[in-house]
């Protein structure tokens, strides 16, 4: 029997389309003809290669308003965020169509004179990426556009909630000249496919952006057949303002990174952590700029917030915002919602959370919503001792104009990202990843190819 995923609108519940699951004997022949035309794709040279990953961006930004509409109907974020999303997706595939023409060997003296040594890089094999809904098209090119520059072939199962964007993705990809089974994409349930994926001859490698729970479960079971894994997964970030920060600096950026996609980002800062002695004033000028974010649908001119994802995430905010009250929280702004479960909506205002502690769930897990918990400290050591509590390790933010101060929060946070006077540090320059639980491996950047490739060595000898 066929089997299709509904694809709903989280604005209004309403269905936008239905997408056919592959049987499990249609994904082991995806990933035997990835296998299979990885012996041709990694003996195209890299210019070609790199002239490939370039038409594929430009195509996509000649589609770039489609795109990002489908974008917010299928993700619920604000359509500005969506356009705003293809131009962060291409820049990947930008940044590694350059990354495919450097990818450099070199010789080693060697101890005799009869002796060569020459160290070269060669792409790995098949990739098979598992992605999040929260950057559908983000999370998958930055899996694939390194993975092609190198030479591998790529496969990529994205999440049910959010298939529609990169299904477009790929179809591009196809339309510019990089073969089918180069780069494809296979729908199915997370738990079957990643088990076909890690238990696959064929697969060499596993790359997944997602929860550390899942994340965990891909490394157990990549183990037998010995794959390279990437993961990013999940993030619990601390936000520090020291006693000197530029408040009106700290409010603009603590909005873009806590409120950007209602919340529902890795990196997004979850712990806003306030010196004492400034936190009266943050925490109103906070709540009065929060409270003019306008809340709906994502298509609508205007909109800053759009509703969660689904039901799952809104019940675990909405819990987490409970908890906090009942443990002595004051409400400065939110803790309102709009949800009907019987439609399949589900918004939750802005919410500015005050007098916070460390024994509220909203410290401890994960939010993944649109709420700012603030916590008070009166030393720099306890900030960083409040930071760091924490089995994740992806961004970290702190605001000061104190070199000192700086300097000390730099080097004692235990993060993969750390912005400092800056809520908004990512881009396809730079090592994105975690360290602990928050994940193995960086995309982006220099770093980013690295995990696509092999190191092999030639020892010519009897010279
Ligand atoms: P998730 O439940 O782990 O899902 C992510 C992907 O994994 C989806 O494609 C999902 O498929 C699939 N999946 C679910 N269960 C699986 C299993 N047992 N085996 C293999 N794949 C499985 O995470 P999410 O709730 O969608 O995304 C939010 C998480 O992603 C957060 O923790 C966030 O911090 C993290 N994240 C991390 C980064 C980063 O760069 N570090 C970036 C973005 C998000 P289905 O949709 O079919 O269930």
């Amino acid at each position: 029997m066929t089997n299709y995923f509904k694809v709903n609108n989280p604005a209004t519940g309403k269905l936008i389309s239905e997408v056919r699951v592959n049987t499990l004997d249609e994904i082991q022949q995806a990933l035997e003809n990835g296998h299979d035309s990885f012996k041709k794709w990694s003996k195209v040279n890299a210019h070609e290669r790199s002239r490939l990953l370039r038409k594929w961006s430009d195509k996509i930004q000649e589609q770039k308003e489609e795109i990002a509409e489908v974008m917010t109907l299928e993700n619920g974020k604000p359509l500005s965020e969506s356009l705003g999303e293809v131009d962060y997706a291409t820049s990947y595939i930008d940044w590694y169509a350059e990354e495919a023409k450097r990818i450099y060997g070199r010789t080693i003296p060697a101890a005799t004179e009869t002796k060569r040594i020459i160290v070269s890089r060669e792409p790995i094999g098949l990739v098979a990426a598992i992605t999040p809904w929260n950057f559908p098209a983000a999370m998958m090119t930055r899996k694939a556009a390194p993975a092609l520059a190198a030479g591998c072939t790529f496969i990529v199962k994205p999440a049910e909630d959010t298939p529609l964007t990169t299904i477009k993705l790929v179809e591009l990809a196809h339309e510019v000249g990089i073969p089918k089974d180069a780069i494809q994409y296979v729908i199915g349930d997370g738990k079957e496919v990643g088990e076909l994926f890690t238990s696959s001859e064929f697969v060499r490698k596993i790359t997944f952006t997602g929860s550390t729970p899942v994340g965990k479960a891909l490394i157990k079971n990549s183990a037998d057949t010995v794959k390279h894994v990437t993961m990013e997964l999940g993030g619990h970030a601390p936000l520090i303002i020291a006693e000197d920060a530029d408040l009106d600096v700290v409010v603009n950026q603590t909005i873009i990174s806590k409120f950007r996609n209602a919340g529902q980002t890795c990196v997004c800062a979850n712990r806003i952590i306030v010196h004492e002695n400034v936190i009266e004033e943050f925490s109103a000028k906070l709540a009065a700029e929060v409270m003019k974010l306008k809340v709906g649908n994502g298509l609508e001119k205007d909109t800053q917030i759009g509703p969660v994802i689904n039901e799952k995430g809104y019940t675990k905010i909405v819990e987490q915002i409970q908890d906090a009250v009942d443990k002595g929280a004051e409400v400065l702004v939110g803790n309102e919602y709009d949800a009907n479960k019987e439609k399949g909506y589900f918004f939750v205002y802005p919410t500015v959370l005050k007098n916070v502690n460390e024994d509220m769930k909203i410290m401890q897990e994960e939010t993944f919503g649109p709420v700012a918990p603030l916590i008070s400290f009166k030393e720099i050591e306890d900030a960083v001792e409040i930071a760091n509590s924490t089995p994740y390790g992806l961004a970290a933010y702190f605001f000061t104009n104190d070199y000192k101060t700086g300097t000390y929060l730099h080097e004692h946070l235990q993060f993969g990202i750390v912005g400092w006077n800056d809520g908004a540090p990512s881009g396809a320059h730079v090592p994105f990843g975690g360290m602990k639980e928050s994940g193995i491996g960086r995309e982006g950047g220099l770093e980013g190819i690295e995990p696509y490739l092999e190191t092999k060595y030639l020892s010519i000898g009897n010279l």
